[in-house]
């Protein structure tokens, strides 16, 4: 049996409900009817009770459902979605059931409320509690993801210089889905020059020159699970104040990921490289978190940010480290890898060095 479904009937049976409705539809557009499911199709909604589970979906995934959510029966809904759940909760002695409210909307909630005959109760992001904790397959398509988004950005590296941001932005975009990505795992960011101050830097038609900063944020999707890791190069020799911003930034990563390991809090990562580029004199110039979970969605829980979230790492979470300092009219920089926790502190997933590197 899935091991997320068993985890999460566990959790509802220690909350005292009998079940929990997750609905999926592509307006809601959440993952955690995936992540318990295994269904990776654009609709669905999951009636979970403790011993048993049913995934509701229309006529466009009856098969598919079958297949990839062998745990669960599939029911073919026919326009009575309601009236499903209706009769399933009253044939199954399902009497208190948990809904998502931080993700549906009030007008169905409160068709489902008028409707459905059962008390409700919040889950509180019981399954987003679940994710933390990835399963060694989670982590083996996190850590897929990151080789082919690495390879990928290795290719291209030597050819940017005289390229246009898009250029470069499509010839890795194009690597990573030759090497087997199934998807981007986002808009890739590429900033060159001056244009490094902008941490979120959608690529433009400027051209790369000698002599300059590069960032590029970048990574791919594997079965759902995404990768993100972000590599700042210099096209030749760079100023004094770049190269010494990039032994800053790369100074304050090392002293984040020595922070991830079992018992500290993100917090604390957080706070290991905020005090490094506070110390050099640049705080004002770091305005970001400094990282995040990486799984399903590229920005789950936990999040590395001052006063976020009350979290403790825990082996098989996962975790992003990602300091950056940006300086207005003369450019940027920002290193990032995605790390899982482990008994003895962390393990890079991503793989290319962060070490300053001339092209
Ligand atoms: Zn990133
Ligand atoms: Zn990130």
């Amino acid at each position: 049996m899935r091991m997320q479904l068993a985890r999460f009937q566990r959790a509802l049976r220690e909350r005292g409900l009998d079940g929990a409705l997750i609905a999926a539809p592509e307006s809601m557009g959440g993952v955690n009817a995936r992540y318990l499911s295994g269904f990776s199709g654009s609709s669905a909604y999951l009636l979970i009770g403790l011993e048993n589970a049913w995934i509701l979906v229309d006529f466009r995934y009856w098969e598919q459902a079958a297949i990839e959510s062998p745990d669960f029966e599939v029911v073919h809904l026919d326009g009575q979605g309601i009236g499903n759940v209706i009769h399933l909760c009253k044939s199954q002695d399902i009497y208190c059931l948990g809904f998502e409210e931080d993700k549906v909307p009030v007008q169905i909630w409160r068709r489902w409320n008028e409707a459905i005959p059962v008390v409700w109760r919040p889950l509180e992001r019981m399954v987003e509690r679940l994710r933390l904790v990835k399963t060694t397959e989670e982590i083996a398509l996190i850590r897929e993801a990151a080789a082919i988004a690495g390879d990928s950005l290795m290719e291209i590296l030597p050819n940017i210089v005289g390229q246009r941001e898009t250029d470069v932005a499509f010839e890795l975009e194009w690597a990573m889905r030759r090497r087997g990505a199934e998807a981007l795992a986002f808009p890739t960011i590429v900033a060159s020059g001056p244009r490094g101050s902008l941490p979120h830097a959608q690529p433009t038609s400027r051209v790369i020159q000698p002599g300059e900063l590069v960032t590029l944020d970048f990574g791919a999707r594997v079965s759902g699970y995404h990768s993100d890791e972000t590599v700042t190069v210099a096209t030749a020799q760079v100023s004094r104040e770049l190269s010494h911003i990039y032994k800053v930034v790369a100074e304050a990563q090392a002293a984040g990921i020595a922070a991830v390991k079992p018992g500290n809090s993100p917090q604390e990562v957080d706070a290991a490289a905020r005090a490094i580029i506070g110390a050099a004199g640049y705080g004002e110039a770091f305005g970001h978190g400094t990282g995040h979970g990486v799984g399903l969605e590229v920005h789950e829980d936990p999040y590395a940010s001052p006063g976020v979230g009350d979290q403790v790492f825990e082996v098989g979470m996962t975790i992003t480290v990602e300091p950056g300092i940006y300086l207005p009219g003369v450019g940027g920089v920002r290193l990032e890898d995605t790390l899982v926790v482990t008994e003895s502190g962390c393990e890079r997933l991503t793989r290319v060095p962060k070490h300053f590197r001339v092209i």
